[in-house]
């Protein structure tokens, strides 16, 4: 079993190379981003809650996302956890050790994804994704084969992030900046932490990812 987190900004590439090693590895996918726009859809109270914070690019608050990976964490079987947009300040890596940690488990990798500011705008104003299965896509870099139809699960469902303009990014990508980063040098304090060009291709990244996880294997 392997634990590991992905770190980087917003659009360097944590869902994509996260469904590959779902795909490859049997590993479960834990993005509190995913669950907070499954909880928006829902219509459910900490939907409600959060649904202005999210669409301003603002990060949510560390009480609601630590529980929603608690849950999740108690519930979930599978091949080791990856942890895609969680931890992202200080109290939230904190809890998470804390968590591994009850479940007699713990973490065995911090990626870093590194991508430079001006690659992030072009990969965010990009991105749409599908509806069904959630694959993830960019008009430039990774466009579906037939035209308004998912390669993956034939879905015409595809949609863009309301929060995917360069209004909100500018803010998101401040909150890394300010909130998130510190945790760079804290994984690397814990000898927990590695490197990936994130500017590489999808598969590239893939190949320096895995090269990663076998060491720890
Ligand atoms: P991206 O793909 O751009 O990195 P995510 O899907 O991970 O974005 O997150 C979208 C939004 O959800 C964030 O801008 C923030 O408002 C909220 N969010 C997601 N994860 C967290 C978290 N761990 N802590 C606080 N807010 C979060
Ligand atoms: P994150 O989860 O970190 O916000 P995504 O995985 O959603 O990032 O990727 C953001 C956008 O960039 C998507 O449109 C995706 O198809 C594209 N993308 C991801 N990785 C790469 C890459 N290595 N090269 C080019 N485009 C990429
Ligand atoms: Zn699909």
């Amino acid at each position: 079993m392997i634990n590991i987190i992905l770190l980087g900004p917003p659009g360097a590439g944590k869902g994509t190379q996260a469904r590959k090693l779902v795909e490859e590895r049997g590993m479960i996918q834990l993005s509190t981003g995913d669950m907070l726009r499954a909880a928006m859809g829902s219509g459910s109270e900490m939907g409600k809650k959060v649904a202005d914070v999210m669409s301003r690019g603002e990060l949510v608050t560390d009480e609601i996302v630590i529980g929603l990976i608690e849950e999740q964490i108690k519930t979930a079987g599978g091949n080791g956890f990856i942890f895609d947009g969680f931890p992202r300040t200080l109290p939230q890596a904190d809890a998470l050790g804390q968590l591994l940690a009850r479940n007699g488990a713990s973490l065995n990798a911090v990626i870093e994804m590194r991508v430079d500011d001006a690659a992030l705008v072009r990969r965010i104003t990009g991105r749409f994704t599908c509806g069904n299965c959630g694959e993830v896509y960019h008009d430039e870099t990774k466009p579906t084969k037939v035209e308004g139809t998912c390669d993956e699960c034939g879905s015409h469902d595809l949609k863009r992030r309301a929060d995917d303009n360069a209004e909100s990014l500018k803010t998101r990508l401040m909150e890394y900046y300010k909130k998130t980063s510190p945790l760079i040098g804290y994984y690397y304090a814990q000898g927990d932490l590695f490197g990936v060009d994130g500017l590489a291709e999808i598969d590239e990244v893939a190949r320096q990812m895995a090269e990663i996880l076998d060491q720890q294997a």
